[in-house]
């Protein structure tokens, strides 16, 4: 699997006269304080802020040459990526992990080292340990939004999903990747991603499906470092779902999200549950990659995950807004949708009654489908809606009311 899009970097020359001070330390540059530049970034600096050197073969400079402390360890996790010793490997995923902390590496790892970070999920064999810190990495990454076409293109979602897959699907399959090098979990993920995180201790605790007791007997916290990861991917997917960029709802549409979808049908902690619904909800918000929601079943990973009122809510909301559509009427019902719509019926947020009814007042314009509302029970619940005396919720009625007529006018009923 090889990078969509492998940019050739080459950096920017800064102008000597362009900058009068330091990059990194900011003292002033005189006639006795020269300018130096990063063979590497291109940056101005002082002699003791590129005081490191660094051969460069991308950039065919292969002997050492003068660089910043930043390119400097760079430099270093490029070369440990490399490596075909295991533990360099899980050294060069750590200190990039590290490095997306930084501003100015977030710049140069998107600019140069996304390839890099793509060879070390492909390149080898699955590594839990590398998986988390690279997935955290890329957590980070994305929370910067010029960035997130570029985590799209250089492809390092779908090696980190495929291997979610398989792990969660069957715990056995990596029980060979034993993790090498034991590190405290979440230690440097990046403020912003720290916040959307607050929960996640709690939540890994409990999230990991089926037998675990062969991963665990090799290692205590593997299946932890497999939720951490997920829970990154989840993360980074979430940052990249909410942005208004075609490109980029596509490749999530085709790529990722069949693959999240065959995940969200594996039973996971309601944290992990709500971000996938939060992904897929801004999926089928958008008319482009709707399709593919319907083309994977994506209705039903909705419904496996309507348990928590959050959950509710954007399931819900995305069957509302699938159901607009005539030609996924009978496909919605088919999935199963109705028994879990009529159990929201009796829900006490307006916003999960008010997306519930649109649903129901548009899936029985279907003659098929009016019948199946019947048999699964839903006349009732309706009912208690009109005639609920709080209820003063126009549009829940509204929308309840349209249900009641279109399933009158079935000849079965009349
Ligand atoms: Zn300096
Ligand atoms: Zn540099």
């Amino acid at each position: 699997m090889q990078p969509i899009n492998q940019k050739l970097y080459r950096p920017f020359w800064t102008p000597d006269d362009s900058s009068q001070e330091c990059f990194n330390c900011k003292t002033a540059f005189t006639t006795i304080l020269r300018r130096h530049h990063c063979r590497s970034c291109g940056n101005i600096y002082c002699s003791n802020c590129t005081r490191y050197k660094q051969s460069l073969p991308q950039l065919h400079y292969n002997e050492p040459v003068r660089v910043c402390q930043r390119c400097d360890s760079l430099a270093t996790y490029l070369k440990l990526s490399q490596s075909k010793v295991v533990l360099d490997r899980i050294e060069a995923s750590k200190g990039f992990c590290k490095v997306t902390l930084d501003v100015e590496s977030k710049k140069l790892i998107i600019k140069c080292y996304l390839s890099s970070l793509h060879r070390l999920l492909t390149a080898y064999e699955f590594n839990r340990t590398i998986f988390k810190h690279l997935s955290r990495a890329i957590a980070n990454l994305s929370d910067n939004e010029i960035y997130k076409i570029d985590i799209i293109e250089a492809n390092l979602l779908d090696p980190l999903l495929d291997f979610l897959i398989d792990v969660y699907k069957d715990p056995t399959h990596y029980t060979n990747t034993n993790m090498l090098v034991q590190s405290p979990t979440m230690e440097c993920i990046s403020g912003s991603v720290n916040s959307i995180t607050s929960n996640s201790t709690t939540s890994s605790q409990s999230s990991y499906s089926g037998d675990g007791s062969s991963t665990n007997s090799l290692n205590g916290s593997t299946d932890l470092d497999d939720t951490e990861s997920l829970l990154n991917v989840c993360i980074c997917l979430e940052h990249l779902a909410v942005i208004e960029h075609q490109i980029i709802k596509n490749q999530l549409g085709e790529r990722c999200l069949p693959r999240l979808i065959e995940l969200s049908k594996l039973s996971f902690s309601s944290q992990i549950k709500h971000s996938i619904s939060i992904v897929l909800l801004n999926l089928t918000k958008n008319s482009q990659t709707r399709d593919y929601i319907m083309k994977n079943n994506g209705i039903q990973a909705f419904l496996m995950n309507s348990l928590g009122d959050d959950i509710q809510e954007s399931s819900s909301e995305a069957i509302s807004i699938l159901s607009t559509n005539s030609k996924n009427h009978r496909k919605i019902v088919e999935s199963g949708a109705l028994p879990p719509l009529i159990l929201m019926l009796n829900s006490m947020n307006d916003k999960v009654l008010q997306y519930t009814t649109f649903a129901l007042s548009n899936l029985s314009i279907n003659p098929e489908n009016q019948i199946t509302i019947a048999q699964v029970g839903g006349i009732n619940p309706l009912r208690n809606i009109i005639t609920d005396k709080n209820n003063m919720n126009n549009h829940i009625l509204f929308n309840t009311a349209t249900t009641i007529f279109n399933l009158s006018t079935n000849s079965l009923y009349t």
